[in-house]
């Protein structure tokens, strides 16, 4: 086990309906510590850029507008094998498939309104982190 950073959106969908604090304390509950996290607003043009590797995918308009329809926060999670264990904590992007007890179950309303992103592998969360917070931002102890 590595100590890495990850990484984590709660979606528009959880923020609206007021589930930052019970999807954080899933986090913290499974030993993910937040050491960088803001609420922002990204533009249909910023989600693009995100999730620019969907491009062609034929959801990327749906998934643009829906991440740009409300306030998100955006957070990176640091703890013994972050990225796989946020992925798990999160459960299957479709919510049908996802295990019970992960946020997806929980909380998602479909497969574009799933709550809740994490980085899929240390290069992408790499990116992904650098992407919304500069060095400065991010607790280093
Ligand atoms: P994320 O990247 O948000 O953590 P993921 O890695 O589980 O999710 P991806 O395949 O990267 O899933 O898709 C990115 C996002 O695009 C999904 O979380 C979901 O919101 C949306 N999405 C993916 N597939 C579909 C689909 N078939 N129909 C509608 N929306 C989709
Ligand atoms: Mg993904």
């Amino acid at each position: 086990m590595s100590l890495e950073k990850t990484l984590s959106i709660i979606k528009p969908d959880a923020v609206k309906r007021d589930l930052t604090g019970k999807i954080i304390a899933m986090f913290e509950e499974k030993g993910l510590r937040v050491v960088a996290q803001k609420k922002i607003w990204l533009s249909k043009e910023q989600a693009g850029s995100f999730y620019d590797v969907h491009r062609d995918r034929p959801f990327f308009g749906e998934l643009c507008e829906f991440m740009s329809s409300g306030p998100i926060v955006v957070q990176v999670l640091e703890g013994n094998s972050a990225i796989e264990l946020n992925r798990e904590i999160m459960g299957a992007t479709n919510p049908d498939q996802a295990e019970p007890g992960t946020i997806r179950k929980e909380f998602a309303l479909s497969m574009t309104e799933n709550s809740a992103h994490g980085s899929d592998s240390s290069e992408t969360a790499r990116e992904e982190i650098s992407f919304f917070f500069s060095g400065l931002e991010i607790l280093q102890f």
